[in-house]
């Protein structure tokens, strides 16, 4: 064996070692209590994830606004959210994590002119940046409040939660015009706002079809050159958090969610706990590659019902599509039409169905790929 293919294999083994570390974990990374507009408290959110949704970690993102003016969370409610996932967690166990719901509403711009606002707290016309979690591994004293002027925007915001050692996610995408300026902020945040909520186009609720557009809205994000990776979240405001993120950690502890859920080793779930693992030439979902040659991907599938289709996104278009019919399923590509740059990812539909009538999807987060 010469020196260089010796070299060579030792490297590859060590980076499979360091992967075989990695588990999955379910969390769900968004949902209220009565701290905001939900019901009970962290305790009980905290008692319901680990009890009875049985899941690994649970992020806690009561709105940031309060009940009244000045519409801020009052900052005891803040510090009693960061206590009780404390008083929550057992690493190894289970992992509560302290968050918040970013809240910008277009109503507090002084231009707002379609309704009556509670309060016109900032100049000019009025912004539709949504809203997005942030969370933390460690105690941070207050929140960075959408209705706080020193954080009116995603820009203004990033900047602090990253100072703060904090993740941002962009939540529930859609067409709606509430929603049109949520990824206006500089691509460089992307380390900071790692991840985004994954909703299909179409869901069926209570024999109604919604078209959210929530992919479609990511795509188009991700053709802009957004980076993103995806995650899941309930928005229970009952209380009841769900499986809806599965991350992929070495182990289960607040920085171990963190590293995977900052490097995007996640991905996003509607329903049932799919597993899915997705890697091109060896590397995991989230990471930007550069390799020599057609792009590999590897996709393993474990369902908890038939799977009814396996598609490969490539730059917004289905470029690989299968159809496996059975619970198992494992697959190779090589992407023969690569040429410089692009990104993929990949969605998983089972052939099984909620009570409203929605199949479980799974998404993997986005690898971008260019060439060397
Ligand atoms: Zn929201
Ligand atoms: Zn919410």
């Amino acid at each position: 064996m010469g020196l260089r293919l010796a070299l060579a294999c030792a490297v590859i083994a060590a980076v499979a070692t360091a992967r075989a570390q990695y588990q999955v974990y379910w969390g769900d990374t968004h949902g209220h209590t009565g701290l905001s507009d939900g019901k009970g408290t962290p305790a009980d959110y905290f008692a319901h994830a680990r009890d009875v949704a049985k899941l690994d970690f649970v992020i806690l993102t009561d709105h940031d606004f309060g009940n009244a003016s000045p519409w801020r969370m009052p900052k005891e409610n803040w510090q009693a959210t960061q206590a009780a996932a404390e008083a929550a967690t057992t690493e190894g166990r289970f992992v509560a994590i302290a968050g918040y719901e970013w809240t910008s509403q277009p109503k507090y711009w002084s231009g707002f002119s379609n309704g009556v606002g509670s309060e016109h707290l900032f100049p000019g016309p009025p912004r539709f940046y949504n809203h997005k979690n942030v969370y933390f591994t460690n105690e941070v004293d207050y929140l960075f409040s959408a209705k706080d002027a020193a954080f009116q925007t995603p820009d203004m915001l990033a900047a602090a939660v990253r100072h703060a050692g904090g993740l941002i996610q962009n939540n529930h995408p859609s067409t709606d015009a509430e929603c049109r300026e949520q990824f206006k902020y500089d691509p460089d945040w992307s380390s900071v706002i790692a991840n985004t909520e994954m909703l299909a186009d179409a869901i069926r609720y209570k024999g109604k079809t919604y078209r959210v557009n929530g992919e479609r809205v990511v795509r188009e994000f991700l053709a802009r050159g957004g980076k993103t990776g995806f995650v899941g979240g309930t928005d229970s405001h009952e209380g009841k958090p769900a499986s809806r993120t599965a991350v992929l950690a070495s182990s289960l502890t607040r920085d171990g969610i963190f590293d995977a859920l900052g490097h995007r080793r996640n991905y996003a779930v509607s329903n049932a706990r799919i597993v899915l693992d997705f890697r091109i030439s060896g590397h995991f979902m989230g990471e930007e590659i550069r390799i020599a040659g057609k792009p590999r991907l590897a996709v393993t599938v474990q369902g908890t019902a038939r799977i009814k289709e396996i598609v490969v996104v490539r730059d917004g278009v289905v470029c690989h599509r299968t159809t496996p019919r059975r619970e198992r399923t494992r697959f190779d590509w090589v992407d023969k039409a690569f040429r410089v740059s692009s990104y993929y990812y990949v969605r998983v539909t089972q052939a099984d169905r909620d009570e409203n009538g929605n199949p479980s999807r799974a998404w993997s987060s986005p690898i971008w790929v260019s060439k060397r």
